[in-house]
């Protein structure tokens, strides 16, 4: 009887995906949503599938990113696994995840589970699966003033956690992560950096880890990689960064990302400390699968970034690139990457304040705008998009930004067409959620009518070559 029961809640599943895909609707949730329905214990049953590990990623920033270069690796290992996709990260869409790769009887075997999933989302989902391995990445809050709620969210993590055999793989960089060893008792696994050429030794104003989470003493920080990521030490009682596993050094990051991780010498496409992070987070549970050197280096330098992460394009001979920002540590890393760029630049920046973006956008004001505002900064334009385009010009205002170079553009389209006008040899594309695909999308229409133009202007060259 269960099992017929499983059966059509699979079937049921697979066919709203197909009739989603049909549709184009795209519908990550529903087919789990639905399946769910029919079958409460579908996403245990299908779990029990996995021959090998579960991995779970969570933490506030990089989970994507983090999984999705996992994801490489695996491939290119050859094993097959099951993986949501980012926007997909509650159980509806890691069910639908489950659902897309189990036959019709729900009994294909699948090595491993690679699932990200929002912090909040954690004890839900570890009622229904049993994970080798949790990857914290890091904490930050969407708005400084709620850091309450973010330590409600890592107590839930740390309760759903203990009495568990769990291991935890930690970013020992983080006061916010470290503490989890102690309160939890179980084996832990860490990554971190050693000093970089970028650290800071003055902390950033979005940080929350400021203080000793055992004895509320202010930490004292030797260097911040950035937020309050760092080397820290409590003169009171001693807590400190452990000692990582998986040690990344000698870092480089322009143009590209450069490091060594242990021995492993990694190259990869991607930019930006926060993507370094990802990558050494992927490859500390890639050595944990076992994998070899050759492949995890192989897999990195071929992933190229995806949609908003530091997504590069080419629009008429300038460099575009469309970066996703959604809270305050996020937005201070994207333009942190923008100031390491020397030649003039524009800026693009689309906030929406739909549900998906966050309906509360007062964290833009928590953000270290005033770092791009400087007069050596090469800032030609700055185009203010999306339904609260207002709000964000006064943010740029009220930090200092030239008046006389701040735009109001509502429609997407017309912002774009405004930041690419203006004479720059870069320009910058932030997006909140759900302005990001429309962005994209006009992106790659922008970039193939240049690619086609430059064609043109190629054959009608030429062909007069050619005539003459
Ligand atoms: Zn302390």
């Amino acid at each position: 009887m269960k099992k017929i029961a499983l059966i059509i809640a699979i079937m049921a599943g697979k066919f709203a995906s197909c009739l989603s895909r049909i549709l184009g609707t795209g519908g990550t949730s529903i087919p789990g949503k639905i399946a769910l329905r029919l079958y409460p214990h579908i996403l245990s049953d299908l779990a029990a599938n996995i021959s090998e590990e579960i991995f779970i990623v969570t933490g506030t920033n990089g989970k994507t990113t983090t999984t999705n270069m996992l994801a490489e690796i695996l491939k290119e290992k050859g094993y097959k696994f099951v993986h949501n996709s980012a926007g997909a990260n509650m159980i509806t869409g890691i069910t639908t995840a489950f659902i897309k790769e189990t036959d019709w009887t729900g009994k294909r075997k699948i090595d491993y589970a690679l699932l990200e999933t929002d912090e909040a989302n954690v004890p839900l989902l570890l009622q229904q699966l049993h994970p080798r391995v949790v990857l914290i990445t890091n904490f930050f809050s969407d708005q400084l003033d709620r850091y309450g709620e973010l330590n409600n969210t890592i107590n839930l993590i740390k309760d759903a956690v203990r009495d568990t055999d769990i291991e935890l793989v930690l970013n020992a960089d983080d006061p916010l992560v470290t503490h989890f060893k102690n309160e939890t008792g179980l084996h832990c696994w860490y990554y971190g950096f050693e000093a970089t050429n970028y650290d800071k030794l003055q902390g950033e104003a979005s940080r929350e880890g400021r203080y000793c989470v055992f004895c509320g003493q202010e930490l004292l920080y030797q260097r911040f990689h950035y937020a309050q990521l760092g080397k820290f030490c409590c003169s009171e009682c001693g807590n400190q960064n452990p000692e990582s596993n998986f040690t990344a050094h000698s870092l480089i990051l322009t143009p590209k990302i450069e490091m060594k991780i242990n021995d492993i010498e990694i190259r990869s496409p991607y930019q930006g400390f926060y993507n370094a992070y990802n990558i050494l987070a992927a490859v500390s549970l890639a050595k944990l699968v076992g994998i070899e050197d050759e492949i995890i280096q192989k897999a990195i330098a071929n992933y190229e970034p995806r949609a908003g992460r530091m997504e590069q394009f080419e629009i008429d001979k300038r460099k575009v690139t469309l970066i996703l920002v959604k809270n305050p540590t996020g937005l201070n890393q994207a333009l942190a990457t923008i100031n390491t760029e020397p030649t003039p630049k524009a800026i693009f920046f689309a906030l929406n304040d739909n549900v998906a973006d966050g309906r509360d956008i007062s964290w833009i004001w928590d953000a270290d705008i005033e770092q791009i505002t400087a007069l050596d900064s090469n800032i030609e334009a700055i185009v203010c998009s999306g339904l609260r385009s207002g709000d964000i010009a006064l943010r740029f205002k009220y930090a200092d930004a030239q008046v006389d170079r701040i735009y109001i553009e509502d429609e997407l389209q017309s912002g774009i067409n405004k930041a690419l006008s203006v004479a720059a040899d870069a320009t910058y594309i932030l997006s909140t959620y759900t302005a990001l695909f429309v962005c994209r999308d006009i992106l790659l229409k922008l970039q193939q009518e240049s690619i086609t133009s430059a064609d043109l202007i190629d054959q009608k060259q030429k062909s007069s070559e050619s005539q003459g």
